[in-house]
């Protein structure tokens, strides 16, 4: 009878062992530890051993009976907790949190914001206008009177005979010296519109117009603030160079470049093995500007700028389509 309970007990201890389910340890508890299970009836048995011999045997069956128990309420234990671990309802403290999406400024409102800090911290001040513009503020009082052919290069989009849509943020210019005097220095940026679009040009771009006006303003003070201006902006110290061109409203006019940030000026595929990038237009405004707004070109001089934000956007982190800009993509718009 000893053996027998020795060998029950052996045998439950690595049943035990085996169990890894709820419904293993129910069919466990059943066999072994139930009301007609092995334990209970080996114990029944016990009656008909002799006298001599029952109280010892009745109390090994008994320690055999409660540490069967202990260790039965034990794996019990550790199934629960297994369980609940990995069930999908039940949070599971140890994971790592999920981190919240933060929204971010767009790329182009970044540089715009830093292009008119950079002004701003040379003095000067920040204007805007409105995107609906008459034909009279974009074009005519910027000396680019109707049939002019500079009208040619805008596409611009009509609204009516006299209104559009800004093609440049120039009307600024004749807007702001209509309404002040001299001396003026001012930035106007704001959004444009073409019918263009391809890798370079899309229907609505920026713009950041600049001008100073005031007595004895020379070109030289025109390449001291776009110097400054380049140096902040690339954060590096960059050689300039001024193309003669033609702008109606500026005269003399300048094509402004940069040396290529992408090669120093050895010349590289974005540049066109030039060495350079074209930035912005420049010039000293036009005596016929100054006439329409009623100030004397005699006393007065000055100089206007314009650059394109997105074209500034595309060098200064190498990306050569405009159009990924506007596309919303999320991978590319959060890497700035
Ligand atoms: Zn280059």
């Amino acid at each position: 009878m000893e053996q027998e309970l020795e060998k029950l007990n052996h045998e439950a201890v690595e049943a035990l062992d085996n169990v890894c389910n709820h419904d293993q340890l129910e069919a466990f508890r059943i066999k072994y530890l139930g009301r007609n299970g092995q334990l209970n009836s080996a114990m029944r048995r016990l009656g008909s051993v002799g006298k001599q011999d029952r109280p010892r045997l009745g109390k090994l069956a008994n320690t055999i009976k409660t540490s069967l128990e202990d260790a039965f309420v034990n794996k019990q234990h550790v199934i629960l907790t297994t369980a609940a671990s990995t069930d999908s309802t039940t949070p599971d403290l140890s994971m790592p949190g999920r981190r919240a999406a933060y929204g971010k400024l767009h790329p182009i409102t970044q540089i715009m914001e830093e292009v008119c800090s950079i002004f701003a911290n040379m003095g000067f001040s920040i204007a805007e206008g409105p995107d609906i513009e008459l034909d009279y503020y974009n074009f005519e009082a910027l000396n680019i009177p109707a049939h002019h052919p500079a009208r040619d290069m805008h596409d611009t989009f009509y609204i009516s005979d006299s209104v559009l849509l800004r093609t440049h943020t120039s009307p600024m210019q004749a807007r702001v010296m209509e309404a002040q005097q001299p001396p003026l220095r001012l930035i106007a940026p704001g959004k444009v519109y073409r019918c263009d679009s391809d890798i370079t040009h899309t229907p609505m771009f920026h713009q950041v117009e600049g001008f100073l006006v005031d007595t004895k303003v020379s070109f030289a003070d025109l390449k001291g603030v776009l110097s400054v201006f380049t140096q902040k902006i690339f954060e590096k110290d960059i050689p300039l160079r001024f193309r003669p061109s033609f702008f109606p409203f500026t005269e003399p006019s300048a094509e402004v470049d940069i040396a290529c940030v992408i090669c120093g000026g050895d010349g590289c595929r974005v540049c066109k093995k030039t060495g350079w990038l074209e930035i912005l237009g420049a010039g000293m405004i036009d005596p016929e500007v100054f006439k329409m707004v009623g100030y004397d070109p005699e006393i007065y001089s000055g100089f206007a700028f314009g650059l394109g934000v997105e074209r500034i956007a595309m060098l200064k982190y190498g990306i050569d389509d405009i159009r990924l800009y506007y596309e919303n993509d999320l991978r590319f718009l959060s890497q700035f």
